[in-house]
């Protein structure tokens, strides 16, 4: 297993980053976790069980966890939530909408396995629905749902701090979504909308930074513009090319067949490697689906 620590903002931010060393893997793919005075922001993976327990046995006392915030139920984010409030008695807090999917737990395909570990364990999680107020009271997290990738998913944002949890609402690149009949339905208009209400959200934020999972951190808000810049380019490549395709006579699978080759060559490797849930056929009819742009 990979374990990295990284310290940001002159130590008021601890990253923990933990990716599977599986050799079935082409690269290793982290999940970040972020410690922020007591508070917890996600819980890594299930195959990072043993690893998150040294983590929080290692942790001095001014370090302690007080609570944990899950920002969404998928496995790479809950996983180790189970075990931190049955063995450490840390509470859990998650969105409304995310409370039921956590006491659920899942069990998902092999190729997740893979990177994340066996299964999610079901997480009895209670509900926050007002700002989070650290141990010493430093700083204060705001709500801020970004549906899309996933419906439950909330970000948190210390507005003073200029920081922003995003989890996995913001991407390195969109070349590809989850979709077809995985658990995981991600709509490309909805990571629009988030993306362009978080935009909204920061506007007096000069200085923002947005802490991913796994991803590193993004530097300024013009990164937001840019991530909308890049769907609007997907959108209009893809209309464009869907019309004059359709003209040929191409429609259904076929039609989204051709348009893939016109606009990255083929499917990616990712597709068949699981069963079309990861793909960028998904991305586009997630694309042609949108309406009303
Ligand atoms: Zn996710």
């Amino acid at each position: 297993m990979v374990v990295r620590i990284t310290y940001h903002c002159n130590y008021q931010i601890l990253e923990w980053e933990w990716a599977s060393d599986n050799k079935m893997m082409p690269y290793p793919y982290f999940t970040s976790i972020y410690l922020i005075d007591g508070l917890l922001i996600d819980s890594g993976a299930p195959g990072g069980e043993n690893d998150l327990r040294k983590f929080v046995e290692s942790l001095n006392h001014s370090q302690t966890i007080e609570k944990c915030f899950i920002t969404h139920s998928h496995e790479d984010h809950a996983g180790g939530a189970h075990m931190l409030n049955s063995e450490f008695k840390i509470p859990i807090y998650t969105s409304e909408k995310a409370i039921s999917l956590l006491k659920k737990g899942n069990t998902y395909p092999e190729y997740r396995q893979m990177a994340w570990g066996p299964k999610l364990l079901p997480v009895m999680a209670e509900i926050i629905d007002k700002p989070i107020v650290t141990k010493s009271k430093k700083y204060k997290f705001e709500l801020f749902p970004m549906n899309g990738h996933a419906p439950e998913l909330v970000a948190l944002i210390e507005k003073k701090k200029q920081w922003a949890f995003v989890a996995d609402a913001v991407q390195p690149k969109y070349k590809m979504i989850f979709g077809r009949n995985s658990d995981i339905q991600e709509d490309i208009s909805l990571i629009y909308q988030s993306l362009s209400k978080l935009y909204e959200f920061t506007k007096d934020m000069d200085e923002l930074l947005i802490f991913s999972a796994g991803n590193g951190v993004l530097k300024g808000r013009e990164i937001i513009l840019k991530k909308m810049e890049e769907i609007d380019n997907l959108y209009n490549q893809v209309y464009k090319n869907s019309m004059l395709i359709q003209k040929e006579g191409y429609s259904g699978k076929r039609l989204i067949r051709k348009i893939i080759k016109s606009l990255f060559g083929k499917e990616s490797i990712i597709g068949p490697l699981t069963q079309g849930d990861l793909s960028r056929e998904n991305l586009i009819i997630s694309l042609l689906k949108w309406e009303n742009k």
